[in-house]
């Protein structure tokens, strides 16, 4: 057959996302491979972030409700109608974005959005600035695009929340002059949400490199400590370049739906469509129709939902604030609580995730998984694990007892992740 090296974007891709293991075998993603290890281990898996409470009935019977009206063919490939009405409308509804039909573009997930958008408007050898830690995919993506990578770390801030480093941001920006800078907010894993000063700040510099905004704003529902979400295209001198990313995932516990969406000027949405269509055409059309009318009626679920995963958030944070030695953050938003150990041992954070795993049953995601080799977010996540508590009360009651238990013991020997 074939040799299949001698095709080069796949191995770089997976290069990019960290893939590619010390023998040249090929790792699966860190979400996989955590899967893996807490069902090796019998422990709780607070590695991906995939909800461990379903999704609401009514969404599910308005799917039912759209396969039996027929919606079981093709959708158009911009999405269907409803739908496109009804994200435009949502935008307006809930964050004052103002957003036309022709605006909009339904895409398989966030996933797909981000990847057509950045394929469609990242030059050649451009380059492409995120925050670190970040979505795996984005470095994927921008290597399939040819182009290369520039990273702003996140870090943990004195208040004990998180800030980006705002003197590296300006500096990397003049020095790079990115095409495309990529916005997470409210930002996976660190739960960090941009204020209006600091979009206007982004803003600002892709103004001065001529850059667009990619934003990605999957957890845009999901704040937990009484702020609010800000769109960037809302807060920006020049909403034109704003590039807007979301899905449904999140908000409606449907992660397995990839429901997702672009919003940009319609000939920025066209010449996105014009990648996207290649990469899925279309898909999803029953669910683009129950998704359309759930964000349509606003009937309350997402309110529900944030307040239950606030309570599922104070089990699990108490539970990993006892464990003395450890800094568990408070998130902001989101799904998770970051978790530092760096006091209590010098192992990194793949090998105390192991040891957890092994005498604790606990699993999470390593952060430095999420940063790239060697930078600054890379060092100051060494030891830190990002656990999710979007899981079932089951799971997180669980995983707070574990961490109880991990609190008894340290108490007794203070050296037991030590080495
Ligand atoms: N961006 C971030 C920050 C995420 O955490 C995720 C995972 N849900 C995605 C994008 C992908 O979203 P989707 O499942 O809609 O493709
Ligand atoms: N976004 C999810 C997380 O951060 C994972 C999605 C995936 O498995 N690719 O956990």
């Amino acid at each position: 057959m074939p040799d299949v090296m001698r095709a080069e974007l796949w191995h770089a891709m997976a290069d990019a996302a960290g893939l590619i293991r010390a023998d040249g075998s090929i790792g699966e993603t860190i979400y996989g491979e955590m899967t893996t290890l807490a069902a090796d281990t019998g422990s709780v898996n607070l590695g991906q972030g995939a909800p461990g409470t379903d999704a609401p009935s009514d969404l599910i019977e308005a799917a039912t409700t759209a396969m039996r009206e027929g919606f079981n063919q093709y959708a158009p490939g911009q999405g269907h109608h409803e739908f496109l009405a009804a994200v435009a409308e949502q935008r307006r509804r809930d964050f004052s974005q103002p957003v036309a039909e022709d605006q909009v573009l339904f895409t398989c997930g966030a996933t797909e959005a981000l990847t057509a958008s950045i394929l469609a408007l990242l030059p050649r050898g451009g380059t492409v600035l995120t925050f670190e830690p970040f979505y795996d995919a984005y470095p994927a993506a921008v290597t399939a695009a040819g182009g290369s990578l520039v990273t702003v770390p996140i870090l943990p801030a004195p208040d004990g929340g998180f800030a980006p480093d705002w003197n590296l941001f300006d500096e990397v920006v003049a020095a790079s002059h990115p095409s495309i800078i990529i916005v997470n907010t409210p930002h996976n894993p660190t739960g960090f949400v941009f204020s209006t000063a600091d979009l206007k700040r982004i803003g600002d510099a892709a103004i001065a490199a001529d850059a667009w905004i990619l934003t990605d704003e999957v957890y845009e529902q999901l704040v937990l400590d009484g702020g609010v979400h800000v769109p960037p295209a809302t807060a920006v001198a020049d909403p034109k370049r704003v590039v807007t990313v979301s899905s449904a995932g999140k908000s409606w516990n449907a992660t397995g739906w990839k429901i997702g969406w672009v919003i940009a000027e319609p000939r920025v949405r066209e010449a996105i469509q014009a990648v996207k269509q290649f990469l899925t055409f279309t898909s999803g059309g029953p669910l683009q129709i129950a998704v359309a009318r759930m964000l349509a009626e606003d009937g309350g679920f997402v309110d529900e939902n944030r307040e239950s995963l606030r309570a599922r958030a104070e089990v699990l944070v108490s539970a990993c604030r006892s464990v003395p030695g450890a800094h568990a953050s408070i998130p902001a938003s989101g799904y998770f609580t970051v978790m530092d150990f760096s006091e209590l041992t010098d192992l990194d954070a793949f090998a105390i995730n192991e040891r957890l795993a092994e005498r604790f049953s606990l699993v999470g995601i390593p952060v430095p998984a999420l940063c790239r080799e060697g930078s600054a977010a890379h060092q100051a996540y060494r030891a830190s694990i990002r656990y999710s508590f979007c899981k079932s009360p089951a799971d997180v009651d669980r995983a707070a007892q574990l961490f109880r238990s991990l609190a008894a013991e340290l108490d007794q020997d203070p050296d037991t992740l030590r080495s």
